[in-house]
């Protein structure tokens, strides 16, 4: 029988696939099997000095819902009283063998990790992803602002070949994922606009609105991209105006003509990335500035305010800071501490008790937490989830705010505002 923890997964699964075929219009392959862009996350229990227990969760970067998790625990109760019996010469060898064979087979065993903690992220990794295909998903693009070890040790898996047979998993700063969804859309949206026309041999096409010789080129798109990421890293710290500003005057550049220049938005000064603000800078009359032909992209009004929009919603303010300062890093903060405040709460005692409090907690960050879900910021999250999403989220505000102000808390809080040049 599939446990409540897995079933209610499976609909997560569900939610997931149905997010990809919708608004991303990525199809699982013939076996069944969805290509996921994912973040992969680990989070460490300290106990003293180095961590015995660790907990990884992949994280699909569109909806923020959580995946599959791995705890891996290098300490387990009933093996070490054991052992120190065995030390204290309590019990012999062979009655301390008997008894961990048996330990080990049935499953009781708290501990499933040997080697150094620091490896312990790096073999996560790798279990997550050596069992995705169970799950009907592969994680092809793994989105990261952090540390390198874990996807070099899956690109090494099964000899160099990395964890699955024809796809290749491929790192992402964040940045360049929101970066590449541009292009992305953007030829979406190449392809999607198209009319019928009659050839002057009288045949029928269907003529993209969009593509063609100075329109939406390969050409073009990737330079839209290099511009719109570019443009984003230039401006980390910024405020949000400042950095949508920026990231506009790309937009607007790629459409200017000798007759209409559209350079308002773009850096000023001799060192400015724009050839027009450039020259402008180094004394030249605004008419003696001519575009190059090969740079201009020639569309019509109704063209640009199409590609307009994929740029709005790409520069909302919410996807433009999320992106600065890592895309899923606040969902996953909010994850760690809900796990392991529950995890504190139990007292230690393996790994059973452990993955127990995780999925609580995993179903929690599922099904309640509506931050951490990238569907709202993404705008393309129906009503009816949006408005089921908040009501379980306040419920769990009042819930949580009766269950957890901490007494002392509150009064630290009043003293301070009392504090004698508070003010
Ligand atoms: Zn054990
Ligand atoms: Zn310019």
């Amino acid at each position: 029988m599939k446990s409540h923890y897995d079933s209610k997964q499976t609909k997560i699964h569900e939610a997931v696939r149905k997010h990809y075929e919708e608004h991303l219009s990525k199809k699982p392959d013939a076996g069944g099997v969805l290509k996921l862009d994912v973040s992969f996350d680990a989070t460490w229990m300290k106990r003293g000095h180095t961590s015995k227990v660790g907990m990884s969760v992949m994280i699909d970067v569109y909806t923020g819902f959580i995946i599959d998790y791995e705890i891996l625990s290098k300490f387990c109760l009933e093996c070490t009283l054991k052992k120190n019996k065995l030390e204290n010469k309590k019990i012999t060898e062979e009655t301390y063998n008997t008894w961990k064979t048996k330990h080990d087979a049935d499953g009781s065993c708290g501990s499933n990790y040997e080697g150094p903690s620091g490896g312990m992220e790096v073999e996560a990794a790798r279990r997550l992803f050596a069992r995705s295909r169970d799950l009907k998903f592969e994680y092809e693009n793994l989105v990261s602002d952090g540390d390198a070890n874990s996807y070099k040790a899956v690109l090494a898996m099964n000899n160099g070949n990395g964890p699955y047979q024809d796809t290749k998993v491929t790192k992402l700063e964040c940045i360049n994922h929101v970066q590449k969804r541009l292009g992305t859309r953007l030829r979406k949206l190449r392809e999607q606009e198209k009319v019928d026309t009659i050839t002057k041999t009288g045949s029928k096409i269907r003529r993209s609105l969009l593509g063609g010789r100075n329109k939406l080129t390969d050409t073009a798109i990737d330079k839209m991209q290099s511009f719109f990421g570019k443009h984003i890293r230039d401006n980390v710290g910024a405020d949000y105006i400042t950095m949508k500003k920026a990231v506009m005057s790309s937009f607007h550049h790629i459409f200017s003509t000798d007759e209409k220049p559209r350079h308002g938005l773009c850096e000023e000064g001799i060192n400015s990335w724009c050839f027009f603000q450039k020259a402008l800078a180094e004394g030249k009359n605004r008419e003696e500035i001519k575009h190059k032909k090969s740079l201009v992209v020639n569309l019509d009004q109704e063209a640009q305010n199409k590609i307009r929009q994929v740029y709005d919603a790409l520069t909302t303010k919410d996807i433009l800071e999320r992106c600065v300062r890592g895309l899923t890093q606040n969902a996953n903060e909010s994850f760690h501490s809900k796990m392991w405040s529950r995890a504190s709460k139990t007292k230690f005692s393996g790994l059973k008790r452990l993955s127990f409090v995780a999925q609580s907690a995993i179903l929690d960050h599922n099904y309640g937490y509506r931050k951490a879900c990238l569907l709202p910021a993404l705008n393309i999250n129906t009503k009816a989830l949006r408005r089921s999403l908040t009501t379980e989220d306040e419920e769990r505000k009042r819930h949580h705010e009766v269950q957890m102000k901490p007494k002392r808390k509150q009064k630290e809080k009043a003293s301070a505002e009392y504090e004698p040049g508070g003010f």
